[in-house]
């Protein structure tokens, strides 16, 4: 009898352990739709008085005020530039509670990642070479990708003007290829580099890297952990390599085809 009444004692401890933790699950889950939503609004709510003073320091910028002592038009330069900085911090926040609302709403359409990439990167190549850098980019394959356009797109934007912000002499090089039944894009640049214990952190959110040098000290350190989500939304993963001084390469892979991805988030053409 004791031995029984023993087992029904841990059938029902673990029934309520059990039942705890959905409880538990089920706060959490809550929690987080509530975190989602607050920085969705708040983002909101900052972009628009940012809009509007964006507006007129633009038109002050523009007009030839010739009153103006040299001293005023930099104060005046300064306010546009920082806000214009806010303005991208807000929607890259925006960004991501939009991903993390609406993991569902990703569309991986058929793409012939290639030429697509290349259109992307193409963007880049004036602004690099007039800073006299080299710009390389290899990209020949034939391999078809689903992939979420806009996603892609941030990938690729994220990672080359990370290689341009921190990269004064030398080249930047884009690579995609297949390899292993994954889609691999490489952006590699012999920049200032990263110190090896800062390697483990790279992809979290807001961690900068203390003292790296580069064009600009500007940024969230927000870039590289929305973009490893993205990348995670593809099935893929990111990863870094990386020596002081050297310069570092950044490597995004994603599994080729769609046999990963749930059906109805796939496309054969554009919607
Ligand atoms: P941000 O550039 O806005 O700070 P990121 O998340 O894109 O945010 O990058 C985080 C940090 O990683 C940067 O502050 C920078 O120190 C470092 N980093 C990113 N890319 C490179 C790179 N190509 N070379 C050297 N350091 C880099």
């Amino acid at each position: 009898l004791q031995q029984i009444a023993d087992r029904i004692a841990l059938g029902l401890g673990n029934v309520m352990a059990y039942e705890e933790e959905q409880r538990r699950l089920h706060i959490l889950e809550e929690l987080d739709k509530a975190k989602t939503l607050f920085f969705t609004n708040i983002s909101h709510e900052f972009r628009t008085p940012l809009m509007l003073m964006l507006g007129p320091l633009e038109e002050l910028m523009n007009r030839k005020v010739t009153e103006w002592s040299e001293g005023e038009r930099a104060k005046v330069e300064v306010t546009h530039r920082n806000a214009l900085r806010l303005l991208k911090l807000v929607n890259t926040l925006l960004d991501f509670s939009r991903m993390e609302d609406g993991r569902g709403h990703a569309r991986f359409v058929r793409t012939d990642i290639a030429s697509y990439t290349r259109n992307l990167a193409a963007n880049f190549r004036s602004v690099i070479e007039k800073a006299g850098l080299k710009f390389e980019v290899a990209a020949d394959t034939d391999a078809i990708a689903y992939v979420d356009q806009q996603m892609w797109e941030k990938v690729v934007f994220n990672l080359l003007s990370n290689a341009f912000k921190y990269t004064l002499n030398g080249k930047i090089t884009l690579t995609l290829e297949m390899r292993e039944g994954h889609i691999r894009l490489s952006v590699r640049d012999t920049g200032v580099g990263i110190p090896a214990h800062e390697l483990p952190h790279m992809f979290e959110r807001f961690h900068r890297v203390q003292n790296s040098g580069g064009r600009t000290y500007e940024g969230t350190g927000i870039g590289l952990s929305l973009i490893k989500e993205l990348v995670g939304l593809h099935g893929g993963d990111i990863g870094v390599e990386s020596t002081e001084g050297k310069g570092s390469c950044f490597t995004a892979r994603i599994p080729e085809g769609k046999s990963h991805l749930e059906a109805s988030q796939v496309y054969e053409e554009n919607p």
